[in-house]
């Protein structure tokens, strides 16, 4: 099958609800046993790993459904659904790390992922080291024997840099290291990360699989090897997700590949167009082709998302004010993956450690939305005139 069709096919099971087309929201903590027999039954069956229904907390055909459906995209076995993108970070390192154990995270990382770790893994003498993104098979002089998990993002946070996943995960895995990604850019349309090496998948549902802007998840999905641990951490640290949630992302994740394919055509558009406007110094989008990181984009990935960043040649904090604070299409906001665009100027100076970053060329990172390009690059003509005139 192909993807387009994955997308629309996987996790759903109407013969099992009257033919209704989307799987059902169940609404549950209790669930009541007809007798001692049944009830001693089913919770050696969960404990042994199966699938059944037995408490709320542990999963309903409604978290199934979205979790076989994007396990199934993501090319993994099974998949877990959190409350958020990045409750499903935290868990996912919780489950796989001890006390002792040693991180090599990327410096390019999720800021929220990054301040996990600084505050949180510290505490259970769990260390943390970040290494430059472009590192490549190069890790191998950072894998130390407690070196549990190679941690990956692709593109970075803000800064767009492109990993070489395959050449990270062949030396992690002879080192008897893990590798954990962060897919939330390309979601599980356009780069299948266990076809790469990764072991371990975090999509954070709450961009591009809900889709709308209106609903907060994470999933993780593993291969069968990884499975166990994952799954045993988060139902023990209660992790799951709310059925209106799982059901409205489930809902988001049918038309994943018509609006995928579109933010995809409508920011390499606009990044085209920043690209030859004199205030702007560069565009860092991997799709382009003299970007640094396009190589290892064409090679490994097979489209690309609404989100990339400029970089602004050297102007003041009132001229980008003028330039942002009247616009009228892109919003200025955290998050992003909704049909809508956004923008917000960011400062990768403020939180790497691993490697530099000259900020004299302040970072504007754009999520490049489902609105007519001619009337996006319109909104920021008129920002960029502000911009001039405040200068
Ligand atoms: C937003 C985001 C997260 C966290 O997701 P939330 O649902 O906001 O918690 C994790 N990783 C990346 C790359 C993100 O953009």
């Amino acid at each position: 099958m192909k993807e387009e069709t994955k997308i629309v096919v996987a996790g759903r099971h109407p013969e099992d609800n009257f033919g209704i087309v989307n799987a059902p929201v169940y609404h549950a903590s209790t669930v009541l046993y007809p007798s001692l027999a049944e009830l001693q039954k089913t919770h050696a069956a969960r404990a042994a790993g199966e699938r059944v229904v037995s408490y709320g907390r542990i999963g309903t055909p409604t978290t199934w459904s979205l979790e076989d459906a994007v396990a199934e995209l993501e090319g993994g076995y099974r998949a877990q659904v959190f409350p958020s993108g990045l409750a499903a970070v935290s868990h996912a390192m919780l489950a796989f790390l001890k006390s002792g154990d040693h991180l090599l995270m990327t410096d390019s990382v999720y800021g929220p992922s990054r301040i996990f770790c600084d505050n949180v893994l510290s505490r259970f003498g769990i260390e943390v080291t970040y290494y430059d993104p472009l590192i490549g098979a190069g890790i191998a002089d950072l894998i130390r024997p407690e070196t549990r998990l190679v941690y990956v993002e692709a593109p970075g946070s803000q800064t767009f840099e492109m990993q070489d996943i395959p050449a990270i995960a062949d030396v992690a895995h002879a080192r008897d290291a893990r590798v954990m990604m962060d897919n939330t850019w390309a979601s599980p349309l356009f780069f299948k990360p266990f076809d790469h090496g990764v072991d371990i998948s975090i999509q954070a549902g709450t961009k591009y699989i809900v889709g709308h802007s209106d609903v907060m998840l994470g999933i993780v999905t593993t291969t069968k090897d990884c499975w166990p641990v994952l799954q045993k951490g988060a139902n023990m640290m209660g992790q799951t997700a709310g059925p209106d949630d799982v059901y409205l992302a489930q809902r988001g994740m049918r038309t994943l590949s018509v609006r995928l394919k579109q933010h995809m055509v409508n920011a390499i558009a606009v990044a085209e167009w920043l690209k030859g406007r004199p205030e702007v110094h560069s565009v860092l989008h991997p799709a382009l082709p003299d970007d640094p990181g396009h190589a290892i984009w064409k090679r490994d990935f097979t489209g690309s998302s609404g989100l990339f960043s400029m970089r602004l040649k050297e102007v003041s904090k009132d001229a980008i004010a003028a330039f942002l604070d009247d616009l009228e299409l892109f919003g200025m906001g955290y998050s992003w993956g909704g049909y809508e665009s956004l923008i917000i100027l960011a400062d990768p100076t403020s939180y790497r450690t691993a490697t530099t970053w000259d900020n004299t060329n302040p970072l504007l990172r754009l999520h490049i939305g489902l609105e007519a390009v001619e009337d996006l690059i319109a909104d920021l003509e008129a920002g960029f005139n502000r911009l001039n005139a405040a200068k």
